[in-house]
């Protein structure tokens, strides 16, 4: 049922990236469940491969996959992680502290992406599968951003839309930035809805809406089923994802798989500054995810889930409460 390895939780200050993605997020919420679980074992990944270029070719455009797994693909990690200000000094990042090179993350992250794609292939015949790690809602079609490099839940939907496992698929994304990656790459693919409980407020909705030349830009298209969340509207947020839920249920034939976006950062303890629009507690987050769970379960759709967003020292808390009672079923 769940999906971990130890291999797989990238370390973004190995690289020399100072992004408060703590080293051990996956590693602690994996340790404290098999405190709990002694019979919890890790997946086995000495068979995993990386996402090849056919596979990232289901999302991306090839401009971007051929600089993307050239020998010198720094810049695309520079641009994705942001890793320079806009006076061209280094932000966030600190090259003398590295103890990898650049090139090695890639290759971490397309190794997480195909372990999200077979979570999902698990999903289908377990009925539930989550993988911690994966989750990167904000890679567009033309390049990485805001720390999501490739964009693994569209990549593993078509996937197996390829193998003919699956027809049609939602997305439900309930971490705190809006999913605007996978909105713009499904914007004329009717095979996947998609729903984003996000902040009303903050990134990536706080730059200009239009370019210079008066197009919108990207960040910006609608999901399926927009729901901007403000501050202060926190107490009703588990009755905003329900009404979501029921009015795509209403428009839409049932999914064949629904990917959660299981982002952790909409918690009030999240330390990334972006995030501090959305304050949610424990209690909510396991409400939501609780819900989330229920709703499919109860209508028999297979359920994979990603981790996404969740910064700080406690970031873990959110994943390990819900896949405790999980595992307690
Ligand atoms: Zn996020």
């Amino acid at each position: 049922m769940i999906f971990y390895n130890n291999k797989l939780d990238h370390r973004l200050c190995d690289y020399g990236i100072e992004i408060p993605l703590v080293k051990s997020r996956s590693e602690r919420c994996f340790q404290y469940l098999k405190d709990k679980y002694p019979q919890l074992k890790e997946t086995d990944c000495s068979d995993l491969s990386p996402l090849s270029k056919s596979d990232l070719l289901l999302a991306h455009k090839e401009e971007y996959i051929d600089s993307l797994l050239s020998e010198n693909p720094d810049e695309e990690l520079i641009k994705c992680f942001e890793l320079r200000d806009q006076k061209g000094n280094w932000y966030r990042y600190n090259p003398a502290n590295a103890k990898k090179p650049l090139i090695k993350l890639r290759d971490e992250i397309l190794l997480q992406g195909m372990a999200s794609f077979e979570t999902m292939e698990k999903a289908l015949s377990d009925g539930l599968y989550y993988f911690l790690g994966g989750g990167m809602h904000h890679a567009m079609s033309f390049g990485g951003r805001g720390f999501c490099l490739v964009n693994d839940i569209i990549i593993g939907i078509r996937k197996l839309q390829k193998m003919n496992k699956i027809q049609n698929a939602w997305v439900v994304d309930v971490d705190a930035h809006k999913g605007c990656g996978t909105a713009e790459l499904t914007q004329d693919d009717d095979s996947i809805r998609t729903l984003s409980l996000h902040m009303g407020k903050g990134w990536p909705l706080d730059s200009d809406k239009y370019d210079e030349k008066g197009r919108l830009n990207p960040w910006f298209l609608e999901s399926t089923i927009d729901r901007p969340i403000y501050s202060g509207e926190e107490p009703d947020y588990n009755t905003f994802l329900l009404e979501s839920l029921n009015s795509l249920e209403k428009q839409f034939h049932k999914p064949g798989l629904v990917v959660i976006v299981n982002g952790s950062d909409p918690y009030e303890k999240d330390e990334l500054p972006s995030t501090s629009h959305l304050n949610l507690s424990l209690a909510q987050l396991l409400e939501r995810d609780t819900l989330l769970y229920e709703w499919f379960k109860s209508r028999n759709v297979p359920q994979a889930y990603l981790m996404s967003g969740g910064y700080g020292d406690c970031s873990w808390e959110v994943y390990a409460q819900f896949l405790e009672t999980l595992l307690e079923k």
